[in-house]
């Protein structure tokens, strides 16, 4: 295994590395189409299929207008600045992070123990760490995790919304976090567990690819352009740090 103390900084994504965020997101869908088809008498009533069939992978208002189509339901796309109460895809798809807003905050997040434990290795090795994120929620993910001060750079989607940069794989997200940390890509390592993510740290020329098998499959992250893959990060907490 490699010896990620030994970069000269470790950028991590944060959905799926750090925390298991897609749980959060499947809750707070079920949680707003609940209530949303009992308001309106839609039928069927919404079940968690509805999110790998609709919403999984999709932007937003995609996977509104998906589940709604599903069920013959025809609202006008609206505006992403629609508010949440608007009965728009927008307003919809608004709503439903409002509600991921408010879970988050309720219940919080559990971090993955192991990717803590890599955490902690790297901050006693003195090791800078960043995130690069494409998620806008990804400072309340961090906060509700409660690992928000481990991490002094975070690039996310709010940062590359504002400086036009385009989201992975396109290189410019870590790319920039590098730049930010003041280290070269080519001495710096990047995890990931999305085939984007590792298209874009590839692209980006870092010197360590790891990728995370939370479901993409090895053999993919690979192709991708991961060095490894592990499918936990503790298996990159050196064993002795003595
Ligand atoms: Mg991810």
């Amino acid at each position: 295994m490699p010896d990620l103390t030994a970069c000269d900084a470790v950028l991590f994504d944060l959905d799926g590395v750090i925390t298991p965020t897609a749980e959060v997101h499947m809750h707070a869908w079920r949680a707003m189409f609940e209530r949303l088809f009992a308001d309106w008498g839609v039928e069927p009533p919404y079940t968690d299929s509805d999110y790998f069939d609709h919403l999984d992978g999709k932007k937003r208002y995609d996977g509104v207008a998906s589940v709604l189509r599903s069920r013959d339901v025809e609202i006008p796309w609206g505006h992403p600045s629609d508010p949440p109460e608007a009965d728009t895809v927008c307003g919809v798809g608004n709503r439903k992070n409002v509600v991921f807003s408010r879970i988050l905050e309720e219940e919080g997040i559990q971090p993955y123990p192991g990717s803590i434990a890599l955490l902690d290795a790297l901050a006693a090795a003195g090791t800078p760490v960043a995130i690069v994120s494409s998620s806008k929620n990804a400072r309340d993910v961090l906060t509700a995790a409660g690992v928000i001060d481990r991490f002094p750079v975070i690039m996310d989607g709010v940062v590359a919304e504002t400086e036009h940069l385009p989201s992975k794989p396109a290189p410019d997200v870590f790319l920039e976090a590098a730049r930010m940390c003041g280290v070269e890509p080519a001495r710096a390592a990047a995890v990931e567990d999305a085939i984007s993510g590792v298209q874009s740290a590839a692209a980006g020329g870092f010197g360590l690819i790891i990728g995370v098998d939370r479901g993409a499959g090895a053999e993919p992250l690979s192709q991708a352009g991961a060095t490894i893959v592990v499918s936990d990060l503790a298996e990159l907490v050196p064993s002795s740090t003595h």
